[in-house]
């Protein structure tokens, strides 16, 4: 089916809500409309997915960001749960990859330097001296073709992007795809694929902050998080891991029972002082491609849940202390540590740390990721 038919169905949604049906049997539905153009003329569309359940995800093709996620609380009221912009132009200008795709890799590369089959290849360097998140344009900052359609479970989005050899510093040519599908469990399941012509690194990565409590309605810290990692990946003053795998046990970066994220925030330590807050890879549980838990996501007051499952070995927990009364959607104000970001990825700065799950992928191999990030309420 295609998206006018779609629209179309979407039209007749008010219709079948006259009926008697009950909410959980409505129509999952996509729309698109236009969000804005870039300065070099391209076209930005922004599609809403929504789901059986009510559950909406705006989606764009600019950055393959998700601009909203529309889940309900305890008392069946929805609200949006994800930081964003109002305007293209925002995304554009300010860069705190909400939402975004960030890549070809994800987080920090020391020094944007790494070696590869004995050659040395020199990345761009945008965070000081580091490389991050795929350098100055990123996966974040590119247009991707965009293809809603239907699965019997709920709408999807599949995103595609093609990243030449030699972009921002990278070998090989990468094709990519990402397929977002909102099912009607409301889990918004991420499947990302990718290959390439030449041996290469690739560490791609959501990059939603979340605010279960409704985006712009505070901070993030009274939230529960409970990680499913017995160890973490310390790092130096500039965020890069020193490379050793320390325990959890301990230390204020013990999630394994659930505990308020500010809890320990400020308890001081070279660790948070070097990070800011959280800003730290953990080392989940469980085996490296394969599906598993990794992390849940408590907010008190509107009793709604995350949960992130992956199939990836390690997940940035990031806790907004670069956010500075930045202004949000609908002019909501993002405060100092108003987010949250839970980063599947591999561990950072992997292609410097040959003990780290490796993130080389090569001709004739696959590159496959799922990530889920699940809601309920309590
Ligand atoms: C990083 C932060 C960074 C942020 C960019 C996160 O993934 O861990 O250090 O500031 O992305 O907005």
């Amino acid at each position: 089916m295609n998206v006018k038919n779609l629209v179309a169905l979407g039209a007749l949604m008010p219709i079948f809500a006259l009926s008697a049906a009950p909410a959980s049997a409505a129509p999952s539905t996509i729309t698109q409309k236009a969000f804005g153009t870039l300065k070099n003329g391209q076209k930005v569309t922004l599609f809403t997915l929504t789901n059986a359940q009510g559950m909406r995800a705006e989606i764009m093709n600019y950055g393959a960001i998700i601009r909203t996620l529309s889940v309900r609380d305890r008392n069946g009221k929805f609200g949006d749960v994800v930081l964003g912009f109002d305007t293209l132009g925002q995304y554009v200008k300010e860069s705190p990859y909400f939402g975004t795709v960030a890549g070809r890799y994800a987080n920090r590369i020391a020094k944007g330097r790494f070696t590869l089959d004995g050659k040395t290849y020199k990345l761009a360097t945008n965070n000081g001296v580091n490389h991050l998140h795929g350098g100055v344009v990123g996966f974040d900052k590119r247009v991707w073709r965009a293809r809603p359609f239907r699965t019997k479970n709920g709408p999807a989005i599949e995103m595609r992007l093609f990243s030449p050899a030699g972009e921002e510093g990278y070998p090989g040519s990468v094709n990519l795809r990402v397929i977002y599908t909102l099912d009607n469990a409301n889990r918004l399941i991420v499947n990302y694929r990718a290959m390439t012509d030449a041996p290469t690194i690739f560490n791609p990565t959501q990059h939603s902050y979340f605010n279960l409590g409704g985006q712009g309605n505070g901070t993030i810290l009274y939230h529960d998080l409970m990680l499913n990692a017995n160890r973490f990946t310390p790092i130096d003053a500039t965020s890069i891991p020193t490379g050793k795998l320390a325990p959890v046990a301990g230390t204020p970066f013990d999630f394994r029972r659930s505990l308020p994220i500010g809890a320990r925030i400020n308890s001081g330590g070279e660790q948070l002082k070097n990070g800011g807050g959280y800003d730290h890879n953990f080392v989940l549980n469980g085996t490296n491609g394969v599906l598993k838990f990794a992390a849940r996501v408590e907010e008190p007051v509107s009793g709604r849940v995350l949960t992130v499952s992956t199939t990836e070995p390690g997940l940035q927990l990031y806790t907004g202390n670069f956010l500075k009364d930045l202004k949000g959607k609908g002019g909501k104000i993002y405060p100092y540590r108003g987010g949250f970001a839970l980063e599947a990825q591999k561990f950072p700065d992997s292609p410097n740390n040959p003990q780290f799950p490796t993130s080389v992928l090569r001709p004739g191999q696959v590159y496959r990721q799922t990530t889920i990030y699940a809601f309920s309420t309590r």
